[in-house]
């Protein structure tokens, strides 16, 4: 990721959130990260390797979480071959988030989501700029 943020060369960053979460999605039926960088390498093209690394990384560590996924609450759910793997009534799903889009959170849920567009505008900036 260090390497994609700072110098923009794209990565897959496997780790345990992302290994888990590209098994639940279907990308891939390995456990080994190399072979789920692979996997996942041949389904999205590099320029948005690094942005969904970090997408994926922050979904599973608020809202599809190893043993209690909050199925219910997940706002990926319509697309996910596994919904139904976690809790699924939406009140009792709600109350599995973590960090920013836990109960009680919503101001800092704003700031993230402002900061993510803000971030979001500064890229497509960027990418108009590179010939
Ligand atoms: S629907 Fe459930 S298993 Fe699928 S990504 Fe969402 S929380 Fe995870």
């Amino acid at each position: 990721m260090v390497l994609g943020n700072a110098f923009g060369i794209p990565g897959i960053t496997v780790d345990t959130h992302f290994g888990r979460l590209a098994r639940r999605f279907g990308w891939t039926l390995s456990e080994d990260p190399v072979q789920i960088e692979f996997d996942v390498a041949e389904l999205f093209v590099p320029r948005d390797w690094t942005m969904l690394s970090h997408r994926v990384v922050f979904h599973g560590r608020r809202v599809c979480h190893s043993r209690k996924p909050a199925c219910g609450a997940c706002p990926v759910a319509n697309w996910c071959p596994s919904y139904g793997l976690g809790e699924t009534d939406p009140a009792k799903a709600a109350r599995l988030l973590k960090y920013e889009l836990a109960p009680g959170s919503e101001p800092l849920l704003a700031q993230l989501l402002a900061e993510t567009h803000r971030a979001a505008e500064i890229r497509m900036e960027s990418q108009k700029r590179v010939p």
